[in-house]
């Protein structure tokens, strides 16, 4: 056993285990599935400025690369982002997480797979590996283990209790424009919203989100039925996105927790994976600086700083937009339209990055309409 153990061998585990490897230490990473990146439920869309200011080469788990974003109000109002260039990418998520696994190998890693936690009591773990359990004394434990963590729950129980979204989505055959991402906004997405993700002009992935006790699979159908009625399902997939402010709580004692586990993602759209992959950077550093030079974990807080800083501005824009009733939304949107968001966004807008173009709008007198509703996010 390694003297740090990560529960969760997803891309936040199996990223911060590589870092902690490649400083020295002994590093276990244990998965409960029996192959890593499999069951995919993820839309796989990361920004470029995002993933390559992370400096990880996506190489062939590019699946398409898109340059804008169409949204659409409840009432049918809409904005369209383009830049002429590509904004993001639509990632094979079983490659991507593959490649994470290969680097965490190479680097000595010791990854364990049909390896669960059962629970976690301050430095013992309690593991079943294929079906046998075993108690761990592990020196530092990272929780890495997802939106359900363990880990979280043992050590803190109320931490983000009810900050979740159920998500259905599914991968679908029909016409699809492979240059853009549609967000769909309506009554069939309670307390979030709805996507289309092209694979190419043949293939999407159309997921949404619903408040927590509202039936995902329902409103995955009426969505379908509203604005997607030729889409043919390939498969379906359900899963939970954490939607929480950030959380400073994230350590006790020796444990610490990364990424979906720490509610790592942005609240305004459900993407974890580059803020995710930021936060094991700083859990790793944590890690290292404690090992080496004694400092304590707690740190992790103070490393933890800009990134909170972005994520809290996802949770206030998720807020006030969540906070809105149709109408108001619709009105918000033709609003923006009229004082020339759509170019502004294609000029500065950053989907990882709210706060850059959100002050901005303070120096653009054409934008100052937008301002009461700027405010309230900031
Ligand atoms: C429908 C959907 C669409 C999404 N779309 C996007 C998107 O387009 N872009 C984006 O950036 N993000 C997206 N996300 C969020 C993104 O998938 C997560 O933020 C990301 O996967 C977080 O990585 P992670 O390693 O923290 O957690 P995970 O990827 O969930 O990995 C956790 C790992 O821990 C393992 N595990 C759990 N419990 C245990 C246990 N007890 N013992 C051992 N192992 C355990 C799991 O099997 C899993 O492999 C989406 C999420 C959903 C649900």
């Amino acid at each position: 056993m390694g003297v740090i153990n990560i529960i969760g061998g997803g891309p936040i585990g199996l990223h911060c285990a590589a870092l902690l490897a490649e400083e020295g230490f002994e590093t276990s990473v244990f998965e409960e599935h029996s192959t890593i990146g499999r069951p995919v439920q993820c839309a796989g869309l990361v920004s470029k400025t995002g993933i390559e200011g992370l400096g990880v080469e996506l190489g062939n788990s590019i699946v398409n690369e898109v340059k804008g974003a169409r949204i659409f109000s409840p009432g049918g109002k809409s904005l369209e982002i383009k830049k002429n260039k590509t904004v993001a990418y639509v990632i094979d998520r079983y490659l991507f997480d593959q490649m994470f696994y290969k680097k965490a190998k190479r680097l000595g890693c010791d990854i364990r797979t049909e390896s669960k936690l059962i629970d976690v009591r301050n430095n013992s773990l309690f593991m079943q590996t294929k079906g046998r359990g075993e108690f761990i004394k592990s020196q530092i434990t990272v929780g890495a283990d997802g939106a359900h963590s363990i880990v979280r729950h043992a050590i803190f129980p109320k931490l983000f209790e009810k900050n979740f979204v159920q998500a259905f989505q599914v991968r679908a055959a029909g016409r699809f424009d492979k240059e853009f991402v549609e967000l769909h906004f309506g009554e069939f997405a309670p307390g979030f919203f709805a996507w289309v993700v092209p694979e190419s002009s043949t293939v999407a992935r159309i997921g949404l989100g619903v408040s927590p006790g509202e039936n995902a699979g329902n409103s995955m159908k009426e969505f379908l039925e509203k604005k997607k009625p030729n889409a043919r399902i390939l498969s379906k997939s359900s899963a939970l996105i954490p939607i929480a402010p950030p959380s400073k709580q994230l350590v006790l004692g020796n444990t610490l927790l990364v990424g979906d586990a720490a509610g790592q993602t942005k609240a305004s759209t459900g993407g974890g994976l580059v803020f995710g992959l930021k936060a094991a950077n700083a859990c790793a550093e944590t890690i290292a600086n404690h090992l080496k030079h004694k400092k304590p974990l707690a740190d992790y807080s103070r490393n933890l700083q800009a990134i909170n800083k972005e994520l809290s501005m996802h949770w206030k824009l998720y807020s006030y937009i969540n906070g809105l009733n149709p109408k108001q939304f619709d009105s918000l949107i033709a609003k923006a339209k009229d004082a020339g968001i759509e170019e502004f966004l294609t000029e500065y807008g950053d989907m990882d990055k709210p706060s850059l173009f959100m002050k901005k709008i303070l120096f653009k007198p054409k934008m100052w309409g937008l301002l009461p509703a700027v405010l309230k996010t900031m």
